[in-house]
């Protein structure tokens, strides 16, 4: 093939070549001037590694490459001053070429990139934007949503505490879905601005050292009539364990949640057992153990997914917004602990929360309210 078609071709695709020996020293190069001369410059003679700083470090992937064992090695997002002051972004792709006919040569093709990853920074600008929007618009929606459902809570207490004259028990069970269904809507509009303000970096945790014990009692306590509505056990077994860097409503809240599902994917007369010891070293560990239905290996890994539900749950016709332990999960991120389980389809399940220790002697815990979560099941 003519030369002059080959340069030709690496001026308008913007690729320079360049090849190497074993010893990594250039032997040949070509392309647009810019990229060979300019930007790195691509000179015979000279080592590939101090023309490409960027390749230091990755000497036994290119000897891989070399060797066939590794069919490319790409580098991506090399970046070097134009003359005008602005950025100029290349990829490197090395392989090797020549293998058999004598020892192998390197050949690296380098591609000016500059305007793909301008658009993919401006791809990534929008989907921001448009997270961001979506974010407050749901943050909106669901304050809207939420401050009527106020004085109607209010009004259908006043009605079933029968302030307003008898009620029959038609009327009574009427209501009684009413507020149900009202309970739930909170819990979706709850969970919902919740969401809204944790993506948006504007729930901030005041964290303060914080006797456990106490707290999961507290939680264990507000959960209990549920617990005993459905006739199942809780038990609580506490090691001695060191105060640990919570803060206290979010700690409530995350505890409260993994208990209401414990509870809720749990048949009656199941065991629920929470458990408190010490966790990866700095942490301590809370452990929420149930009998009850168990996940199933295809739904576990998308489990803290915003809005996902295993399929367990959605044929045990439980109502729910797949919520929860997405939000759970986040608020554990936040405290700096991790969140995780173990489960086997119709075997139960045990979550997992840790809490960093706190260098000081706990705080009296205050009665943070366990009240927002999943009140209605
Ligand atoms: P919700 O309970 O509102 O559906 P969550 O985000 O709290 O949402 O939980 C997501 C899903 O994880 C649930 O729908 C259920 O399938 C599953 N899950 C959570 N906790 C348990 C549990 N203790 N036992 C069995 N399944 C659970």
């Amino acid at each position: 093939m003519d030369l002059s078609l080959i340069e030709a071709l690496l001026e308008t695709q913007r690729v320079a070549y360049v090849l190497a020996d074993q010893q990594l020293v250039i032997v040949a190069a070509g392309g647009p001037e810019y990229i060979g001369q300019q930007a790195f410059p691509l000179v015979p003679g000279e080592a590939l590694l101090a023309v490409v700083p960027e390749l230091a470090g990755s000497e036994a992937l290119i000897g891989e490459v070399l060797a066939g064992s590794l069919p490319e090695l790409v580098l991506e997002h090399i970046s070097r001053p134009r003359v005008d002051g602005a950025s100029a972004f290349f990829m490197l792709r090395l392989r090797a070429i020549g293998r058999g006919a004598g020892p192998a040569q390197l050949l690296a093709q380098i591609s000016d990139t500059t305007e793909l990853s301008r658009l993919q920074l401006l791809a990534q600008d929008e989907l921001r934007r448009v997270d961001e929007m979506k974010s407050n618009f749901v943050a909106v929606a669901a304050h809207e949503l939420r401050n009527p459902l106020t004085p109607i809570l209010g009004y259908l207490e006043l009605l079933l505490d029968e302030e307003s004259g008898p009620l029959n028990a038609d009327q009574r069970t009427t209501l009684e879905v009413v507020l149900k269904n009202v309970l739930r809507l909170r819990t979706i509009t709850s969970d919902l601005l919740d969401l809204a303000r944790i993506e948006a970096g504007r729930v901030e945790l005041v964290l303060r050292p914080t006797d456990l014990h106490t707290l999961v009692s507290m939680v264990c306590l507000e959960y209990q009539p549920q617990i005993t509505a459905r006739q199942q056990q809780l038990e609580l077994v506490a090691g001695t364990v060191p105060a640990a860097l919570c803060d206290e409503t979010r700690a409530v809240q995350i505890i409260g949640n993994l208990l209401s599902n414990a509870c809720k994917y749990t048949p009656a007369h199941g065991r629920i057992r929470v458990r408190i010891g010490p966790g990866d070293e700095g942490f301590v560990l809370v452990a929420i153990e149930d009998t009850g239905i168990g996940i199933g290996a295809d739904d576990q890994p998308y489990l803290f997914d915003a809005f996902f539900r295993a399929r367990s749950a959605a044929a045990q016709g439980t109502g729910g917004t797949g919520l929860g332990l997405h939000i759970t999960r986040l608020l554990a991120e936040l405290h700096g602990g991790r969140i995780w389980f173990t489960s086997a389809a119709g075997q139960g399940s045990t979550f997992y929360v840790t809490f960093a220790i706190s260098d000081e002697p706990p705080y009296e815990p205050g009665a943070a309210s366990a009240e927002r979560n999943h009140s209605e099941h």
